[in-house]
C-alpha cells in the first residue's frame, strides 16, 4: 500500500533535505510536487487542496525558512500534516458501558460488511475475551442471514437464531433482549447493504439506530473504490453519527487515496483495515504508524 505515494514523497523530501537555505519559492515548488503525489494516490481533490494549503502555510509562516535546517523542518511539517489527515484518534472501540455494548455495522453491499462483522467479533472474543453475539438484519438479500451464521461457526462466535419474516427493527430488539438475558458483552448488528445509497436503506438504518442506541456505528467501505468510497462515506455521515470507518481490501489497494481522504470527509476515525479474506485478516488502524510507513 501507498508504494507510489511513498516513492514520490521520498523524492521530494530528498531534494529538500539536500539543500541548505530554502526560499519561499522552493517550498511552493516542493508543495506542487506533494500535490501531484497526492492526486496520483487518488486522494479526493478538496482533501488535496486543504492538505497543501495547511502544509504550505506552516512551512512559509513562522521561522521555518530562517531556521538552521529548513529542509528538515519542511519535511517534518509534511509528515505531521499527513498524520493529521490520517487521523489522530485512537482506534479503540468504545465498549465501556453496562453490557451489552452495541456495534452497528453499515455500508453498501459488497463492501465486505458481513465478513468484517465476523472479523471484529472474532477479534473481540480472542483478544479481549468478550462474549459476542452477531445478528444479521439483512432481510433483503437472500441467504444474507445464513452467510453470517456460517461465518459465526467459522469464527466460533454465536449468532442470533434466524426467525423467518422478521423485520430489521424487530430483529435488533430480539438480539438486544437475548444478549441481556444470556449475559453477552457485545452485540454486533450487521445491517442490510444495498447496491447504491438509497433513502429506504438510510431510513431503515436510522430506525435500527433509534432502537439499538449503538455505542459504535462503523461504516465499512471498500478502499479499492477510491473516490467512490469517499462519496459513499459522505452520504452515510449525513444520515447517522458514524463513530468509525473500516477500510476493506487494503491488501489490494496500492494507492491509498481513500485512507487519506476518509478522516477529513467523514470526521470519523478509521478504526480498522481489512487486509484479506480470512477472518484474521484485520488490523487496528494507527495513523502515526501508517504515516511512518508512507514516509519510509
Ligand atoms: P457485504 O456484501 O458487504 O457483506 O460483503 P461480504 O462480507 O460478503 O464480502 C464480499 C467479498 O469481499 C467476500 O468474498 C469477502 O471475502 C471479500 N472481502 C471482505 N473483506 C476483504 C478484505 O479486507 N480483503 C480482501 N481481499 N477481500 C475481502
Amino acid at each position: 500500500m501507498f508504494d507510489s505515494l511513498s516513492d514520490r514523497l521520498t523524492g521530494v523530501f530528498d531534494k529538500l533535505r539536500g539543500r541548505g537555505a530554502l526560499s519561499e519559492d522552493d517550498v511552493r515548488t516542493a508543495m506542487r510536487e506533494v500535490r501531484i503525489a497526492l492526486l496520483e494516490a487518488d486522494v479526493a481533490l478538496p482533501v488535496v487542496r486543504e492538505f497543501v494549503d495547511r502544509a504550505t502555510d506552516r512551512a512559509v509562516g513562522g521561522d521555518v525558512l530562517r531556521s538552521v535546517t529548513p529542509g528538515q523542518m519542511v519535511v517534518k511539517i509534511v509528515s505531521d500534516t499527513l498524520t493529521e489527515f490520517l487521523g489522530s484518534d485512537s482506534s479503540d472501540l468504545m465498549l465501556d458501558v453496562t453490557p451489552p455494548a452495541v456495534i452497528m455495522m453499515v455500508g453498501l453491499q459488497g463492501s465486505g460488511k458481513t465478513t468484517t462483522t465476523a472479523k471484529i467479533a472474532k477479534r473481540l472474543k480472542e483478544k479481549e475475551r468478550k462474549k459476542v453475539m452477531m445478528a444479521s438484519l439483512d432481510v433483503n438479500r437472500p441467504a444474507a442471514q445464513e452467510q453470517l451464521a456460517v461465518l459465526g461457526q467459522q469464527a466460533d462466535v454465536a449468532t442470533l437464531p434466524i426467525v423467518a419474516g422478521q423485520q430489521p427493527v424487530d430483529i435488533a430488539r430480539r438480539a438486544l433482549q437475548a444478549a441481556k438475558l444470556q449475559g453477552y458483552d457485545v452485540v454486533m448488528l450487521d445491517t442490510a447493504g444495498r447496491l447504491h445509497v438509497d433513502q429506504a436503506l438510510m431510513d431503515e438504518m436510522k430506525a435500527v439506530a433509534d432502537v439499538a442506541t449503538p455505542q459504535e456505528i462503523l461504516l465499512v467501505v471498500d478502499s479499492l473504490t477510491g473516490q467512490d468510497a469517499v462519496n459513499v462515506a459522505k452520504n452515510f455521515t449525513e444520515q447517522v453519527p458514524l463513530t468509525g470507518v473500516v477500510l476493506t481490501r487494503m491488501d489490494g489497494d496500492a494507492r491509498g487515496g481513500a485512507a487519506l481522504s476518509m478522516r477529513f470527509v467523514t470526521g470519523a476515525p478509521i478504526k480498522f483495515a481489512g487486509t484479506g479474506e480470512k477472518l484474521d485478516a484485520i488490523e487496528p488502524f494507527h495513523p502515526a504508524r501508517v504515516a511512518q510507513r508512507i514516509l519510509g
